[in-house]
């Protein structure tokens, strides 16, 4: 099973099921709009869904930045934008005040 994932992206049937998804999605990112370094989505990951690796229902076209986010999302690490924002706030609190200038 290990292989499998591996084996898809390198296929002649991804190639065209990526392009397929592509064009479906106007050559944009479907998240940002960007024309820029498209990739390929998988919504259900190949290691739980490889029925539906080459299903463009499963398919969406991404931006590199999109994609990366989205990966990162499905990982479970995503960057908790409120969260990060207040631990910066925190931190420009807690700097301490110089006072010999
Ligand atoms: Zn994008």
């Amino acid at each position: 099973m290990g292989v499998a994932g591996r084996s898809i992206y390198s296929s002649k049937r991804w190639e065209r099921a990526r392009f397929l998804t592509k064009r479906r999605d106007g050559f944009k990112c479907a998240q940002c709009g960007s024309r820029e370094r498209l990739e390929v989505h998988h919504l259900r990951p190949v290691r739980e869904r490889p029925d539906l690796a080459f299903d463009l229902v499963n398919l969406k076209t991404l931006c590199r930045a999109c994609h990366a986010a989205e990966t990162d999302k499905e990982l479970g690490r995503a960057p908790n934008q409120a969260q990060s924002a207040w631990k910066s706030a925190v931190a420009e609190l807690a700097r301490p005040q110089r006072k010999d200038r």
